[in-house]
């Protein structure tokens, strides 16, 4: 009797068990899985949509200070936007300012690329740079700067001559000596200037101090080297650097490659280059402290749009 009772709890725990199997089976199959997991699906779908949204939102706070702050810098270009942008996301720079100013003067493309001819049109204020250049035919209105003004002949802008005499009889009052050593200079000269530095130097050194030829605010003739063209006469430590610093903007000029602004302007600093723009954009150069590059983007090329 009690083997019996025995055998029989066995087979009903056995039974038990195999029932047990069987549900835990069932609980598995496929159409349980699909709808056990149905239901954590959403909720995992739901925690992505969630986290999408939130990281959307995210961005979208992001990009709008992006944009308050792009937008009120002072020279923001609205239709440089999308390169303000992409300047942001591809260089490590947290300076709106300078990103602004750098994508304005077009340095997020590389010097010497995006190339355009220069808008003649603008006479006096004609933006030549390693973006803009003048075809090898043009030769603008010049004539022949007097004796008493230049170290050997040469010609100048027509229009900026009266300018350039009148600052240097201005210097003279003050015991200031200036005077030109080198102006306007045609497409071959440029040329040849370019190429003999190339060839001592290397094109990339060149590059640094030498513009290619149609590339030359020189061969505008509204540029010209004042007493000396060479660094190893360090012209800044002048009295004649000194006056023309405090002075020149007073007669059209501008110091066209100022000290620490090379990667906007392309050129090391040289102190003896000027270059006449007229007295209302020097002034404003002059007072704001910016390079002729970023007055042409924001004066005279935004107004056009
Ligand atoms: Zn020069």
């Amino acid at each position: 009797m009690k083997k019996r009772i025995i055998i029989l709890s066995i087979i009903i725990s056995l039974l038990s068990l195999y029932i047990g199997f069987l549900s835990f089976h069932n609980n598995n199959s496929k159409n349980d899985t699909y709808n056990v997991n149905k239901g954590n699906g959403l909720k995992v779908r739901e925690k992505v949509m969630k986290k999408r949204e939130d990281n959307k939102d995210k961005d979208k706070d992001i990009k709008e200070e992006v944009l308050a702050r792009l937008k009120s810098e002072e020279y923001y270009i609205p239709t440089n936007l999308d390169r303000y942008l992409n300047y942001l996301e591809n260089n490590p720079i947290t300076d709106y300012e300078e990103v602004v100013k750098r994508v304005n003067v077009g340095i997020d493309y590389e010097f010497y690329t995006h190339r355009k001819q220069a808008d003649y049109s603008k006479n006096t204020l004609i933006l030549v740079n390693k973006y803009n250049y003048v075809r090898k035919s043009f030769v603008p209105d010049l004539v022949d700067i007097e004796s008493k003004y230049t170290k050997k002949s040469a010609k100048m802008a027509k229009d900026a001559y009266p300018y350039f005499k009148e600052m240097v009889e201005m210097a003279r009052l003050d015991g200031i000596t200036l005077f030109n050593v080198s102006a306007y200079r045609s497409f071959e000269t440029q040329k040849a200037i370019y190429h003999g530095y190339e060839i001592v130097d290397g094109k990339e050194n060149a590059d640094r101090y030498s513009a290619r030829a149609g590339y030359s605010e020189h061969q505008t003739g509204l540029a010209l080297d004042i007493n000396t063209s060479s660094s190893l006469d360090h012209f800044e430590n002048s009295l004649e650097f000194a006056w023309l610093s405090r002075n020149a903007y007073k007669y059209g000029f501008i110091l066209r490659y100022p000290l620490g602004k090379e990667y906007l302007t392309g050129f090391k600093f040289e102190p003896w280059h000027y270059r006449y723009v007229g007295v209302d954009a020097a002034t404003y150069i002059y007072e704001n402290h910016i390079t002729f590059d970023e007055y042409y983007a924001y004066f005279l090329v935004q107004n056009e749009l």
